[in-house]
């Protein structure tokens, strides 16, 4: 079979490895000129970083595989630290003491809310595959309370101690913004411990690029669709030539909104759907400092929805002198959109963060900084709708989607979609016409080889 993995993101990468490992002939086309997507690898300094995920649970089976296959597996501690401006003070969470520390951070909190947090905590437990933001218990318990945003559902003080956190982190949402249906999600990654890579998630991607078919600087403008099939995709390169290239299948791996753009033209009823998907813009600086401004005992900080910063911590558990800020929540969004000068926002960052851990901008020796716009993904409103029309879709045989929209905006959570969606294209794609049967129209475009992308053969 050969298949077209189309975006080289995460999700991107987890389907090629899937259908590489079902013995398809697999080509992952990128419009970047690099892989990663929302990972951003950067440079600060001469050092290669990651400006976006980055970090690994202990939970995250599926990656592990991955990373344990490239032989990328040198995992190190990095844990959750996270100190809590309460008061005017700060109040540290260290994970390594376990859930005496949590339960003295709950014990103010209403019995109530309480006793909702352990039940779902508790479930996800139990049953990791609640876990997603696809889980059948957290949408059934949704809609008996008629499908509430966390915020309806938790007293204002839980949600600003404890929702707000997890929601902001993960979807770059507030506690009003994101449903209890897809809270599952946010709770199996609030509940993991975090691990990374020593030698960093650029290593892993180098390792994987040599694995498949690898072409950069290549956009994927339309799928090529007749009779209801995908037969292939239409390519623009950096130099504005187009290409068609056919396949038995296509994965679209792309955050919802460049999705729908792609069915859109055969699939109106889907594009619609897929384009409800809400993404909240962030925006991430990783500055490199003369000493270190973080402790061993505190090294993260979160800040409440006052303030554009939503977090500033330690890029590692011993490099407690790179700070990564986070710019994400309501605050936050006028400042990213309006495109504020980076200067700007590290100096509002480090203002905001100087009270509780001094941090001096001489001392400043490297930064860097990435927009994402989409950022953090905080789904549809009725997930389970989606994922079903997308599973039940007949407009586009041959064709599958995934991406962060469909089990949770976390690296194993794409992995876990595109192992679903991979597998359903390899069991159809068992019936689907043998490449060099494959009718191509005539070009509607000039028509050229892909000059500019990096192809790694496989
Ligand atoms: C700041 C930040 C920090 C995060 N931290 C963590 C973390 O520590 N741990 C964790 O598990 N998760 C983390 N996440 C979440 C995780 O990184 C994302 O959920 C994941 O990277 C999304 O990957 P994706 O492949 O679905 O999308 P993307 O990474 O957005 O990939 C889509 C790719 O498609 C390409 N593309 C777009 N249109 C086209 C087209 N027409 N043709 C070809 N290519 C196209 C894009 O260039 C892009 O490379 C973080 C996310 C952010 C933003």
């Amino acid at each position: 079979m050969k298949a077209i993995v189309v975006g080289g993101g995460i999700s991107g990468i987890a389907a090629s490895y899937y259908l590489r490992e079902a013995g398809a002939d697999v080509t992952l086309i990128e419009a970047g000129r690099q892989l990663g997507g929302r990972l951003a690898f950067a440079r600060l300094g001469d050092r290669p970083i990651s400006l976006g995920g980055k970090n690994i649970g202990s939970r995250y089976t599926e990656f592990r595989k991955f990373c344990r296959a490239l032989g990328v597996d040198d995992f190190e501690y990095f844990g959750i630290n996270t100190s809590r401006v309460v008061n005017g003070r700060l109040v540290a969470f260290d994970q390594r003491k376990g859930w005496r520390a949590l339960y003295q951070l709950l014990a103010s909190n209403a019995p109530r809310d309480l006793w909702r947090f352990f039940r779902f905590a508790q479930r996800i437990r139990r049953h990791p595959d609640d876990g997603f933001a696809d889980s059948p218990f957290f949408h059934a318990v949704s809609a008996r309370h008629d499908r509430p945003v966390l915020r309806d559902l938790f007293g204002a003080r839980f949600c600003r101690d404890w929702i707000r956190p997890m929601v902001v982190r993960m979807n770059g949402a507030e506690s009003d913004e994101v449903y209890l249906s897809t809270f599952g999600s946010n709770l199996r990654v609030a509940l993991d411990s975090y691990d990374q890579l020593s030698s960093g998630m650029e290593r892993l991607i180098e390792a994987f690029a040599t694995t498949v078919s690898v072409r950069l600087n290549t956009r994927v403008r339309a799928l090529e669709v007749e009779d209801r099939r995908v037969r292939g995709v239409i390519v623009d390169d950096a130099g504005g030539h187009s290409q068609r290239l056919a396949a038995d299948a296509v994965c679209v791996a792309l955050p919802a909104p460049f999705a729908a753009e792609l069915a859109q033209p055969h699939a109106a009823e889907l594009a619609a759907r897929l384009a409800q998907v809400r993404y909240f813009p962030v925006h991430v600086i990783v500055a490199h400092y003369r000493r270190p401004v973080f402790r061993p005992e505190i090294r993260a900080v979160l800040f409440d929805e006052s303030h554009a910063l939503s977090n500033a911590g330690a890029y590692g558990a011993n490099d407690l002198a790179t700070v990564r800020y986070t710019f994400s929540g309501r605050a936050a969004r006028p400042l990213i959109v309006q495109r504020i000068d980076n200067e700007a926002l590290i100096s509002l960052a480090e203002q905001t963060l100087s009270p509780y851990m001094p941090v001096d901008r001489r001392d400043r020796l490297h930064v860097t900084a990435h927009t994402f716009d989409p950022g953090l993904c905080a789904f549809a409103p009725d997930i389970e709708a989606l994922n079903r029309a997308l599973d039940t879709q007949s407009a586009l045989a041959g064709a599958v989607f995934t991406g962060d929209y469909r089990k949770g905006a976390s690296m194993e959570a794409c992995f876990v979609a595109a192992r679903a969606c991979t597998a359903r294209l390899a069991a159809g794609a068992v019936h689907a016409a043998p490449q060099d049967t494959i009718r191509v129209p005539a070009p509607a475009a000039p028509s050229a080889a892909v000059g500019s992308g990096k192809t790694n053969p496989g």
